[in-house]
Formats: structure tokens, C-alpha cells, sequence
């Protein structure tokens, strides 16, 4: 149990979306600062790795890595590869170099790409199209098209460091909430073992299909109910299966639950695009990690159910 029973609750936009922090601890004062220091730092994420910050250090490489390696700062160029790890065992299903069909799609209100576009766009993806050079610490395309986005697994990258700070000064319980997309736990609350999160009903607004108890750990969900592209009344998700260079479809919505928040992140865009039975293959093998999946007709799929009710 926590010491003494103060928490404070603070809220900043950030990364496009409602960031919040429960803070529990000691002293309000110290909770407070911490919370700002912790806000500072996801601006500072922001402006690294966002792509629609033309400053930003992933611009920078989308810029300058076809034509020549570019170093990279040390934290981003473990997420990359991370990130490269998570593509090759989800199948390619999630692939931060789908910068140029993710463009295409989102710029797509008028009408369904081309496919001769859609064939451009998917000829630049891929992570053999990137080459990481752990020696040196850079990154190089092989096309002149390849971009990175981060969209996928920067906020829960974000919350993963904005729990490091915290647990670096000495706060070891509260709430990190990234808008609805990624939540970490951390420690647990003054009056319970485990936090309880909500897990949302993608058909019905407001309304939770369950909840988990989580502990130092993080959970994330993708989905296509809140972002998509509208095309002649067809609604398409804001995820691309970069194998085919369509619309992923065949979900409503997954969530991840796994220790790494940018993990769960990542993750829980790759098995939206993998679909049931290769997101339930995949847990098979990595057992500490639990889903839920709902499909169209609001079928519900419960993996690793210990942590649901
Ligand atoms: P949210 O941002 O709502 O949390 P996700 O974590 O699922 O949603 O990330 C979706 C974003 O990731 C898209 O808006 C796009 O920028 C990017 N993206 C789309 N498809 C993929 C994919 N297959 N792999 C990696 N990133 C993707
Ligand atoms: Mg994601």
C-alpha cells in the first residue's frame, strides 16, 4: 500500500490526442512537478519523431536516408529496431516504412487510390528497404520513396518514458493514459492491488465490454471505429495491411496487453491487420502477452483471459 493518500490528476494535449496522469504518492507539490517534467518530455517525443513536424528528426530522415545513412539519437534508433523486430514476427503486418501508403490512403477522400498508386506506394515499404547499422548507429533506405511512421508505437514509446521518469524519481504508482490508445499502470492504486481499465465497446460509445486489472503493465487498443478515411460512403480504417496496400479489415477492435507500452502499441496495430487467428497464433508463442479481439458481428476473443473479467 502507498504511504500517505495524496493523488493528483493532470491533463495536456499531446501527440493529437488527451494525455492524462494519476499521480499517487507523498507530497502534491513533488506529484505536480513530476507531472510537468513528465508532459515536457512527451513534447520533446513529439518533436523528435512526429512526421507532421517538418523539424522533427524523423522528418530529418525521411528527408536525407535515401541519399545517405544518417545517424540517429540513441533512444530512436532502439525503437526502430524494435520496431524492425516486431515487423518481422508479425509477417510485415506492422511496418513503420508504410509512410507512403499510409499518406496515400489518408489524402484518399476523393476516391480510392489508383492501383497503379497503390502499387508505387507498397514498392517503397518494407524493413529490408532499411538499412540499420548498429555499429554506426544510422539508418539508409534503398528506395527513394521509403518513409517511417512512427504512428503506430510513438505514444506507447512516449508513455514507456514518461513511466521510466517517473519511476526515477521515486513515484511508483499511477495512471498513464495517452489519449485511449495506450494506458500503462503503474504500481497500483491507494486502494486495490491492481488498477482497473475499462476495455471499450467499439460499436456502442461509452459502453465497456470488460475491464482488466493491470500492474506494471501496459495496454493498448487499435481500432477503426473512431479514425478513417469516409470514400463514397465507405468507411475505411486508418490502418493499412502493408502487404496488400489496402484498408486492414475484419476487425472492429484489439487490444494488447504486455509489460513494454510501446510494445502493446505496436502490437495492437499488427494483429488488427494479422486478424484472429494469427494474433491468437502469435500469443500462443509469447505468453506473456494477453489480447482481445472483437471482429464485425461484435464476436468477442478473449487470449491469456487471467488478466479480463
Ligand atoms: P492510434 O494512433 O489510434 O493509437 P494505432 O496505434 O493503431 O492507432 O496506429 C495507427 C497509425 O499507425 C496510423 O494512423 C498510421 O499512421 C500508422 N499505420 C497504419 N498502418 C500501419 C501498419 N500496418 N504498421 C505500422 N503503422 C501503421
Ligand atoms: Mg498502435
Amino acid at each position: 500500500m502507498i504511504e500517505s493518500g495524496v493523488t493528483v490528476r493532470v491533463k495536456r494535449q499531446a501527440m493529437g490526442c488527451d494525455w492524462e496522469l494519476i499521480l499517487c504518492g507523498g507530497d502534491r507539490g513533488y506529484l505536480l512537478d513530476a507531472a510537468d517534467e513528465a508532459f515536457e518530455e512527451v513534447q520533446r517525443l513529439e518533436e523528435q519523431l512526429s512526421i507532421f513536424v517538418p523539424t522533427s528528426e524523423v522528418s530529418y530522415i525521411n528527408a536525407l536516408a535515401a541519399s545517405q545513412p544518417v545517424c540517429v539519437e540513441p533512444r530512436l534508433f532502439g525503437l526502430i529496431e524494435s520496431a524492425a523486430r516486431i515487423s518481422g514476427e508479425t509477417e510485415g503486418a506492422f511496418d513503420i516504412t508504410a509512410g507512403s501508403l499510409v499518406d496515400l490512403w489518408r489524402s484518399a477522400e476523393a476516391g480510392v487510390p489508383p492501383s497503379e498508386a497503390i502499387a508505387t506506394a507498397l514498392d517503397s515499404c518494407g524493413m529490408h528497404k532499411v538499412a540499420l547499422d548498429s555499429e554506426n548507429r544510422t539508418i539508409r533506405f534503398s528506395h527513394p520513396d521509403t518513409r517511417l511512421n512512427l504512428g503506430a508505437i510513438g505514444k506507447g514509446y512516449a508513455v514507456y518514458q514518461v513511466a521510466e521518469l517517473l519511476r526515477e524519481r521515486g513515484i511508483n504508482n499511477g495512471l498513464i493514459h495517452a489519449g485511449r490508445s495506450t494506458v500503462y499502470a503503474l504500481g497500483n492504486p491507494p486502494d486495490d492491488d491492481a488498477w482497473t481499465v475499462g476495455i471499450a465497446n467499439p460499436t456502442k460509445p461509452g459502453e465497456r465490454i470488460g475491464t482488466a486489472k493491470l500492474k506494471d503493465k501496459a495496454i493498448s487498443t487499435s481500432g477503426s471505429h473512431e479514425r478513417f478515411v469516409e470514400i463514397d460512403g465507405v468507411r475505411y480504417s486508418h490502418i493499412i495491411d502493408p502487404r496488400t496496400g489496402w484498408p486492414a479489415e475484419g476487425l472492429l477492435s484489439v487490444c494488447v496487453i504486455t509489460d513494454d507500452p510501446a510494445e502493446s502499441d505496436a502490437l495492437s496495430t499488427a494483429f488488427f491487420v494479422l486478424g484472429r487467428d494469427k494474433a491468437e497464433k502469435y500469443c500462443s508463442n509469447h505468453e506473456d502477452i494477453s489480447a482481445i479481439l472483437v471482429s464485425e458481428g461484435v464476436e468477442i476473443t478473449r487470449i491469456g483471459m487471467e488478466v479480463f473479467s
